[in-house]
C-alpha cells in the first residue's frame, strides 16, 4: 500500500464537491437543476480576448515563455497595478497558471510548520487547504456577527493577530460573502499588520466587480507596500476561467523565492493565454462595465425576491455571491421536528435538502468556516434566478 504524506491527509477534500456530485446525478435521471453554485460568471469570454488568444497561436506562440510570463504581459499588469495605485515594476511580478496557483506559490513561500495564518470568515475554501499543506496553524476571526463587514470586527481581528502571526489573508470584495471591506477596515488591517510585523496576502481577483462603491488595494495604505502581496487574475472580471489565468505582485525577495518554486512547477501559464491576457487588459473596459451592470441587475432581483419571501440578506457590494441564512427555513425546522432529539440540522442537510426537494445547487456555508448560511451565486440569468428561488420557496427552504 501507499503511504500518503501528511500534508494531504491533513486536508479535506472539498465539501462542495458532495453537492456538485449530487447535482451531476439529478442532472443524469432527467431533472432541470437550477445551479446557484458555480464560482463563475455565466457570459462567454469577450470576443476580442478569443480572437488574441486564436491569433496568437497563429503567430506561433505556442513555446515555453520565460517562466515569469512575457514581458508584454508583466508591463500591462504593472500598469494596471498603478493605474490602482500600487507600484510594482514587472521585475516584481509573476504570471501564474490562475490565482489559485499565485496564493500557493505565495502561501509556500512563506508559511512552514506551526507558523500562524489569519483568515477572516467565512474565507474561500482554498486558503485553509493551502496553509495546512503548508503545515501552518489557522486562527480565524468570524465576520458573521457584523453583516460579514470587517470594520466592526476589528476588535476581533486585533485579538486574533499577535507576533506570532506570519501571514493574514485578505479578499475584498469577499467569496462568499460578496462584502467590499470599507478604507476604515483597511487602515485598521495596517495598523495591526505593521505593528505585529505581519504579511498580508490581498486577494483582489474580484476588485473589478463592485456595484457603486470603489475597492481600494490594500497595497496603497501607507506602510503595506513592503509587506502586502497583491494577487489578481482574469478569471471573474474577464470570464476567463478557463483559460487558467492570474498573477501577483510583491516584494522582489518574495517573488525570487516563489520563482523557484513557479518554474520548478508549472515553468510558466500557456503561451498564447499571456497574449490574449495583454488584450483583455488593455482593450475590454465595456465588456467589462456590461457584465458588471448586468451582475449588479441580478443582485437587486435576489435581493429583492429574497425580501418578498421574508428574508433579509447582507446585500453584497460585490462580486457574485451572498449569504443566504438557512437556520431559520421550514424545512429545516421540519427536519428537526422529525429528527426528536437529534442535533439541530446543518446548512450541509440544507443544501443536500434544496437540491433534493427543490433541484437548486447552492454551497453550504460550513464549506467557508461559517454554518448556518448557504452561499448563491447570482451568476446566472434572471430567468434561472427567479426560478430558483421560486422553488426554494415553494419547497419551503426560505
Ligand atoms: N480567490 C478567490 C477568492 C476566488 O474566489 C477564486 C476562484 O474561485 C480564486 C482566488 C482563484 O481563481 P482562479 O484560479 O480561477 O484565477
Amino acid at each position: 500500500t501507499m503511504d500518503f504524506t501528511d500534508r494531504l491527509t491533513r486536508v479535506e477534500p472539498s465539501a462542495t464537491l458532495a453537492i456538485s456530485a449530487l447535482a451531476t446525478e439529478l442532472e443524469n435521471e432527467g431533472a432541470d437543476v437550477v445551479d446557484l453554485s458555480v464560482g463563475e460568471p455565466d457570459f462567454p469570454t469577450p470576443e476580442n480576448i478569443v480572437e488574441a488568444g486564436k491569433a496568437a497561436m497563429d503567430a506561433g506562440h505556442t513555446g515555453y515563455t520565460t517562466s515569469a510570463g512575457i514581458i508584454e504581459l508583466r508591463e500591462a499588469i504593472s500598469e494596471k497595478l498603478a493605474d490602482d495605485g500600487l507600484d510594482h515594476g514587472p521585475e516584481e511580478i509573476i504570471v501564474t497558471p490562475g490565482a489559485k496557483q499565485a496564493l500557493y506559490e505565495i502561501v509556500q513561500a512563506l508559511v512552514e510548520d506551526g507558523d500562524e495564518v489569519v483568515l477572516l470568515d467565512p474565507a474561500w475554501v482554498s486558503y485553509e487547504a493551502m496553509v495546512k499543506m503548508a503545515g501552518g496553524d489557522l486562527t480565524r476571526v468570524d465576520l458573521s456577527e457584523t453583516d460579514f463587514q470587517l470594520e466592526p470586527a476589528l476588535d476581533d481581528l486585533a485579538d486574533a493577530v499577535s507576533d506570532e502571526t506570519e501571514l493574514l489573508v485578505v479578499n475584498s470584495p469577499s467569496n462568499p460573502t460578496g462584502a467590499v471591506y470599507s478604507d476604515a477596515a483597511l487602515e485598521g488591517v495596517r495598523d495591526l499588520a505593521v505593528e505585529h510585523d505581519v504579511t498580508v496576502i490581498s486577494d483582489e481577483i474580484y476588485k473589478e466587480i463592485t456595484y457603486g462603491v470603489e475597492q481600494t488595494s490594500l497595497g496603497t495604505l501607507e506602510g503595506m507596500a513592503d509587506r502586502t502581496v497583491t494577487v489578481n487574475g482574469f478569471s471573474k472580471a474577464y470570464s476567463m476561467t478557463g483559460w487558467r489565468l492570474g498573477y501577483f505582485a510583491g516584494p522582489e525577495d518574495l517573488i525570487d523565492q516563489a520563482g523557484k518554486l513557479h518554474s520548478h512547477s508549472v515553468s510558466s501559464a500557456a503561451n498564447f493565454v499571456q497574449h490574449a491576457g495583454v488584450e483583455a487588459l488593455e482593450n475590454t473596459d465595456e465588456a467589462v462595465e456590461e457584465m458588471v451592470a448586468a451582475f449588479e441587475e441580478r443582485r437587486d432581483l435576489v435581493v429583492d425576491l429574497l425580501d418578498d419571501h421574508g428574508v433579509d440578506v447582507a446585500v453584497p457590494d460585490g462580486a457574485f455571491y451572498m449569504m443566504l441564512p438557512v437556520d431559520d427555513s421550514e424545512a429545516l425546522r421540519a427536519s428537526d421536528d422529525a429528527s426528536g432529539d437529534q442535533p439541530r440540522a446543518d446548512d450541509q442537510a440544507w443544501c443536500e435538502g434544496a437540491l433534493e426537494d427543490a433541484h437548486v445547487a447552492t454551497v453550504p456555508g460550513s464549506a467557508f468556516g461559517t454554518p448556518g448560511y448557504a452561499r448563491i451565486s447570482y451568476a446566472a440569468s434572471e430567468e434561472r434566478l427567479e426560478e430558483g428561488i421560486e422553488r426554494l420557496a415553494e419547497e419551503g427552504y426560505l
